[in-house]
């Protein structure tokens, strides 16, 4: 679904990304970890060009995103992407969000964009909140709309950016389950997270990135219980 080719990512001269070279089959789970700072945000950023790569290439779908004739936006509809900090839109209400690209785009019309924001309330557990604003809503509420938000347009593969690193404790469980349900249900995913639990129940992949590179990918078992590359033990020394 998703292969990168010796990607490379650099701001001025820092170099956050030297040459990551990944497959990511349909119906994957990956999950990335790594130190703060280390390029994760960026290595899923560049994954649907939010931002540019300045070296390697990204093949989505048999379609080479990185080469300038390629239509990004349709492309980009089949990646939905989660951040940390939610990015609802605060003057719109729950179905507004829900609706506004898919009515935008063309893609639906706006009874059929209902339709679906509705089922996909439903699905998050959160009908009841179609006509609410988000800041009426609590963290963990406010992650699982915007994941309904993506999942609005179909996408084919959902990226994460730490979901849950903006909620209170008490709110990671029911965000995670949501996350564990699509996953369930055949969602290939990627996902940036610090939560290890998440990782060693879901991901079919765990990778490392650590200072521009992928330093170590492998099954969650052998992942965690044999990790080889010394950042690694130390990094999941001070996580586990
Ligand atoms: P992580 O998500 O692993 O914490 P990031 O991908 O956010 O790391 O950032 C990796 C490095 O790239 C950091 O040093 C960060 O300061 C730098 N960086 C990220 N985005 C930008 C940007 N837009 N401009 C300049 N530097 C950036
Ligand atoms: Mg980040």
């Amino acid at each position: 679904m998703i292969e990168v080719k010796n990607l490379q990512k650099s701001f001025g001269d820092h170099v956050v990304l030297n040459g990551i070279d990944q497959k990511i089959e349909k119906g994957e789970k990956v999950v990335v970890i790594g130190p703060s700072g280390s390029g994760k945000s960026t290595f899923l950023r560049c994954l649907n060009r939010l931002e540019e790569p300045t070296g390697g290439e990204i093949w989505f779908e048999g379609n080479n995103i990185t080469d300038p004739s390629c239509s990004i936006d349709k492309l980009r509809q089949k990646m939905g992407m989660v951040f940390q900090q939610f990015n609802l839109f605060p003057h719109l209400t729950v179905m507004q969000n829900l609706t506004l690209a898919p009515t935008k785009l063309g893609l639906m019309n706006q009874g059929e964009a209902d339709k679906k924001a509705k089922e996909l309330l439903e699905r998050v557990g959160l009908p009841e909140k179609a006509d609410t604003y988000p800041n009426m809503l609590s963290g963990g509420q406010k992650q699982r709309i915007a994941i309904a938000r993506a999942l609005v347009m179909n996408p084919d593969v959902m990226l994460f950016d730490e979901p849950t690193s903006a909620l209170d404790p008490e709110m990671v469980g029911e965000v995670l389950s949501l996350m564990k349900e699509l996953a369930m249900e055949g969602m290939t995913m990627v996902v940036v997270t610090h939560e290890m639990g998440f990782a060693k129940e879901v991901a079919t992949r765990v990778l490392f990135i650590d200072e521009g590179k992928v330093k170590e990918e492998n099954n969650p078992v052998d992942f965690f219980e044999h990790p080889e590359n010394p950042r690694l033990q130390e990094f999941l020394s001070k996580v586990l």
